[in-house]
């Protein structure tokens, strides 16, 4: 084969597009519900947006993008999560002059370059929220039920869902002094890639997977007990606001999240059904990333949530019923004359929204129905030269096997009967 598809990256084939078009459709149906509309940004911006706007000491920033010059020496980045872009259309089109909160959703691609395993990809499709404008706990727990809702309705179980608070630019200083503290004392024991971190972003050595670094920082400081006057109450609401809908959660102290974003609320939701890429999807608050990025302050919180991973999970499950949609008729022409006469009955019936086809390849009528089964039909209708000369085409009930001849002038009619 001289050419390959480029690595990390996957084709959806017609035959599984249905299930895309499940999640997608749930995707939607759910956001319209929850008041959420949909923005679309360009798959590229300036590299700045996201250096600025991720963080330059995160891996994303640091190892991941696809960035490159364009002709004219500008420096582009196709783009990795949506956060950025979402807010920086937010300050560029004055979407807070227009009402004081925006609540976006988006489905789409996303570009890492990240090293490919299962539920990880270089090309993968997120969909996700943000709530641009609300300070209050309630608006934080509103984006967790928009993810939650997505996936019940989807069938999902066994999910784990788990919160913390990061603190803001309060608070997070004095822990991270404290939390380097006792890195320091603890540093030998740590792998290559935390001790890298020490300086650039300590945090995220707590959620290193690395078993050593795990045993290592068991006993470490962590940050929900420095939250400050603002950050511990907030999170305390979440966590009513929770119980009161009824929703398990866990508080996870080492939750950091990749993105420098995030300030108070983090979240996670992880699916026993993944391997070890086991989150579903997560977010957070991220108060000040509108004004680091020239805004006007803005508190805000969103989640992000993978298409890849959600769809692992769904064709895992042992009930999974992610409908196929078959076609309403299949016209099976024997000869060209009986194609000619059927082709305009097609027409017509497609038109009044009816799922239809016809053979294009003159088979016979052994592979025509199976062509017809292939598709799923419900009903073929079948015409040949007696039924021509006749002016009379057969219905066939698929299901029932039942069969009734009917003119074909009255073919319309009779398959768009209720
Ligand atoms: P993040 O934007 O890193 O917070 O990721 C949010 C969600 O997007 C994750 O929980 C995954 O479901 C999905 N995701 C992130 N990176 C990848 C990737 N490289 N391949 C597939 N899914 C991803």
């Amino acid at each position: 084969m001289k050419y390959k598809i480029p690595t990390g990256t996957k084709d959806v084939l017609p035959s599984d597009i249905h299930k895309w078009h499940h999640m997608e459709d749930k995707i939607r149906d759910v956001m319209t519900r929850f008041n959420y509309r949909e923005i679309r940004t360009p798959i590229f911006e300036y590299t700045d947006l996201f250096k600025r706007g991720i963080g330059e000491a995160t891996d994303v920033v640091g190892k991941e993008m696809y960035t490159f010059l364009d002709k004219g020496d500008e420096s582009l980045t196709l783009r990795p999560e949506m956060t950025a872009s979402v807010i920086r259309s937010y300050i560029e089109n004055h979407l807070g002059e227009q009402q004081p909160l925006n609540k976006v959703y988006y489905l789409g691609p996303m570009f890492r370059q990240e090293r490919p395993q299962k539920g990880r990809l270089r090309q993968f499709h997120q969909f996700g929220v943000e709530a641009i404008g609300s300070p209050h706990a309630a608006q934080d727990v509103e984006t967790m039920l928009v993810s939650l809702t997505v996936y019940e309705e989807l069938g999902l179980r066994n999910l784990s869902f788990k919160i913390n608070s990061v603190g803001c630019r309060d608070c997070r200083p004095r822990y991270r002094e404290e939390l380097v503290k006792f890195l320091n004392g603890i540093k030998d024991r740590l792998s290559e890639e935390s001790k890298n971190r020490m300086a650039s972003n300590p945090l995220r050595i707590l959620d290193s997977k690395n078993k050593g670094d795990v045993e290592a920082t068991k006993n470490a400081p962590l940050m929900k007990e420095f939250l400050c006057d603002s950050c511990a109450p907030h999170f305390a609401e979440v966590q009513k606001k929770l119980k009161d809908h009824g929703i398990e959660f866990q508080i996870d102290g080492r939750l950091v999240r990749g993105l420098d974003y995030y300030t108070k609320t983090a979240y996670e939701i992880q699916s026993d059904d993944l391997g070890s890429q086991n989150a579903l999807g997560g977010g957070g608050r991220y108060d000040l990333l509108c004004e680091d990025l020239g805004g006007k302050p803005t508190p805000s919180v969103g989640f992000a949530a993978g298409l890849e991973r959600l769809l692992i999970v769904m064709e895992s499950l042992p009930d999974s019923s992610i409908p196929v949609s078959g076609l309403d008729v299949y016209f099976i022409a024997l000869g060209l004359r009986a194609q000619d006469a059927l082709m305009p009955q097609m027409h017509a019936i497609r038109r009044r929204n009816l799922r239809c086809d016809i053979d294009f390849l003159q088979r016979s009528l052994k592979a025509q129905m199976r062509e017809a089964n292939r598709h799923q039909a419900k009903k073929v209708v079948i015409v040949g030269d007696q039924e021509l000369d006749a002016g009379e085409a057969v219905i066939k009930t698929m299901e029932t096997g039942e069969q009734i001849s009917v003119p074909i002038a009255q073919l319309v009619e009779e398959l768009t009967r209720r």
